[in-house]
């Protein structure tokens, strides 16, 4: 027999598989070996076992060692899949299922044996406290071990993650919630969208959906938003399921995180718990994927491959017949359309309706504060604010020529961040002084346009005499620095929690009595066609964080475009609407799910080859493809940490072939030697 090896490497310009010969330890597809390829040494994996090889004997050579951790079998055809489907390659998607690096922590454990025989004192002592690890007494006890009476074993030592298990409630399913799970049982192999508001009973369900799987001897993955943001949901699984759970995350040390991994390849835990990359959990015989907020954005991966753990999930869970149960309270409307829903109308548990939402017109106002809005602030005891801006102002710029402040990496505007004294690019990380006057012309006024995170909370603080907790990536720059945050304003008797989109996921805190979105239509102005999904989903999310608890609450939202559909719909609470509106837009525009997306960036120090490539690119595909798929660009994107940019983007109603064409015309232009300082990125359906 031959093995097909997939060397394990990033570049593009390498197409595996290769053949070896069978090394003398045994091997299977999955297995990891090393291989002496070329110069180097590399680790490859068994993709497949074949009975023939084109190369001619002598030329094969076998691997130099069989690693210890292999990849289950499904997830290397899983992984292949992804390479294809997202124009990637096989050695870049192999590296997504690979285990984690580490090994096992071991220690000596020591048990006596029964033999009699004169001890002294000592070691009666010794005796008398075994069975137990080995720990300082080693040396002692291999001595025991010589004389038969003690046997020493070395066990492996298990470096388990925090996750602060809240206590369990046993709570009597509604009628609505059984009638989920009653449709979620009934249909392996498929997806059901479980829709329903914060605090309608989704969490039961995927508990006891969970607990259902298990029964059968089946695996579960739950994939949740950033655990940070919600650490609810884990805490809730641990609470039921105890060390059947396995936590992976990336904020794990590397022991913890390789022992989680495998605890679930050993079928020691049975329910893998974790944001997106937790889809490629090695779970045997598994029988459900819940993905908790399936609207959330985090679901999508901006490394290559570009995957997304939804559709991931869907291709995993219809591969192994497993359930998938897609939750949220602001389904995408794609999700919406094509999977079959199941509705939770009702909040369960004694949680009041859905706070009022009122809509402020911000049109011609002077302040960033509506009257309004500040008397509300003020006679609540807690709230929480939104703000889908860092910083302090989006922009700066000198009054007298007109100079603004751009990234030198990017062509983007430097956002002023006052109290660290500088202006910094939010897509490269650039940092400058805040500039005394214009560079340019020397002027001194240099004004600033629009308001952040950081500005709200000064004038928050100026206005109102309350403790601001701001939470946004400049102040939770280190790992415990949410959950620390976080747990202050829980224990604060009043306080205003203020940040941007973060504030509005999972978390629930039962007395904050108001919400307040600032500029909700600045999600609106994306030029983006998710821009009123996400608009929709920010207003619903927060509304459901707000009046959780006796005392009720309500909820405010300052914007300039109150009739847009996307807000009026959210302070309606009306989903349907919403889902309804914009999918009759998306379909008069040809937007997912009516069409699908794929867009392809080429970028280059110089701008020529970058937009020579999109050409090349997009007249390729066009020769492979029908009318089906419409081909947009080459188009300038802005430059981005020093590389010009090109897009191409294809619309598409035959996705298997518009892909296949993508891959095939990339993998070509990747191997010109014309294009050598060209980098191509794909990323089918972007988010
Ligand atoms: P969601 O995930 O939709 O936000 P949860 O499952 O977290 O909702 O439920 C909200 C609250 O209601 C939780 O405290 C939960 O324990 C409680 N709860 C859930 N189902 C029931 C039920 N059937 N009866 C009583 N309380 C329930
Ligand atoms: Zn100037
Ligand atoms: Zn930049």
């Amino acid at each position: 027999m031959i093995a097909r090896i997939e060397p394990l490497t990033t570049t593009r310009r390498l197409n595996g598989p290769f053949d070896y010969l069978l090394p003398e330890e045994p091997v299977g597809v999955g297995s990891i070996v090393r291989i002496p390829f070329g110069h180097q040494k590399l680790d490859g994996v068994v993709i497949e076992l074949t009975p023939h090889s084109e190369l001619e004997a002598e030329r094969l050579i076998a691997p130099t060692k069989v690693q210890p951790d292999s990849v289950p079998a499904d997830l290397v055809d899983l992984a292949l899949w992804m390479a294809a489907e997202y124009c990637s390659t096989p050695a870049r998607a192999l590296a997504l299922v690979t285990p984690p690096p580490g090994k096992a922590k071991t220690y000596f454990f020591a048990e006596a044996t029964g033999v009699e025989a004169r001890v002294n004192e000592r070691q009666t002592a010794l005796l008398a406290r075994l069975p137990g690890p080995a720990g300082d007494d080693l040396a002692a006890l291999r001595r025991l071990q010589k004389r038969g009476l003690v046997a020493i074993s070395e066990r492996i030592a298990r470096r388990a993650p925090r996750m602060n298990a809240a206590p369990d409630r046993e709570v009597e399913p509604t009628e609505a919630q059984r009638t989920a799970l009653a449709a979620i049982e009934a249909a392996p192999g498929e997806a059901r969208l479980l829709h329903g508001v914060t605090g309608s009973g989704k969490t039961e369900v995927y508990l006891r959906a969970a607990a259902e799987a298990l029964e059968r001897g089946e695996g579960v993955i739950v994939l949740v938003p950033e655990i940070a943001l919600t650490p609810q949901t884990v805490a809730r699984f641990a609470a039921r399921f105890g060390d059947t759970v396995a936590l992976l995350h990336s904020a794990l040390s590397e022991g913890e995180r390789y022992d989680e991994w495998r605890r679930l390849r050993s079928g020691e835990a049975r329910i893998a718990v974790g944001p997106r990359s937790a889809v490629f959990a090695p779970v045997d015989k598994l029988g459900l994927i819940v993905v908790d907020e399936e609207h959330d954005a985090s679901y999508k991966h901006e490394g290559d491959p570009r995957y997304d753990a939804r559709h991931v999930a869907e291709y995993r869970a219809a591969y192994t017949g497993a359930r998938l149960l897609l939750g949220s309270a602001t389904p995408r409307p794609e999700t919406a359309y094509r999977v079959k829903t199941v509705r939770l109308r009702e909040r369960v548990g004694g949680a009041r309706a859905l706070p009022p939402v009122r809509v402020l017109d911000m049109r011609g106002a002077h302040h960033a504060l509506h009257p309004e809005t500040r008397r509300a602030l003020t006679s609540a005891g807690k709230s929480i604010v939104l703000l889908n801006r860092r910083g302090w102002s989006n922009f700066l710029s000198c009054q007298s020529c007109g100079k603004a402040w751009e990234c030198p990496n990017c062509d983007v505007a430097l956002v002023l961040h006052r109290a660290g004294g500088f202006l910094a690019c939010h897509h490269c990380g650039h940092r400058e002084r805040i500039p005394q006057r214009c560079d340019h012309c020397g002027s001194l006024s240099v004004a600033r346009f629009g308001s952040g995170t950081e500005r709200i909370e000064a004038e928050l603080q100026e206005a109102l005499d309350v403790p601001v907790f701001r939470l946004d990536a400049d102040t939770t720059g280190t790992k415990d620095a949410v959950p620390e945050l976080l747990a202050r304003f829980h224990a604060a008797s009043r306080g205003v929690l203020l940040g941007t989109q973060m504030v509005a996921k999972g978390h629930d805190f039962p007395d904050v009595t108001l919400g307040v979105v600032l500029d909700a239509d600045s999600t609106l102005r994306f030029p983006d066609f998710r821009a009123e999904e996400r608009t929709f989903a920010l207003i619903a999310q927060l509304a459901g964080r707000a009046g959780r608890g006796p005392k009720g609450g309500r909820v405010l939202v300052q914007t300039a475009t109150p009739d847009a559909p996307a807000i009026a719909h959210a302070a309606a609470h009306d989903a349907d609407g919403f889902l309804r509106d914009e999918l009759a837009r998306r379909e008069a525009l040809r937007y997912p799910p009516y069409a699908d997306l794929i867009r392809v960036i080429t970028s280059a120090p110089a701008p020529a080859p970058a937009r020579a490539a999109g050409a090349v690119l997009a007249e390729t595909i066009a020769a492979n493809t029908t009318d089906a798929t419409e081909l947009l660009g080459p188009a300038p994107l802005f430059r981005l940490r020093q590389r010009e940019r090109f897009q191409i983007v294809l619309k598409t109603t035959e996705r298997a072939a518009a892909i296949a064409a993508t891959g095939a015309a990339v993998d070509a232009a990747a191997n010109d030697r014309g294009f050598k300082s060209v980098n191509f990125a794909v990323d089918v359906d972007p988010v």
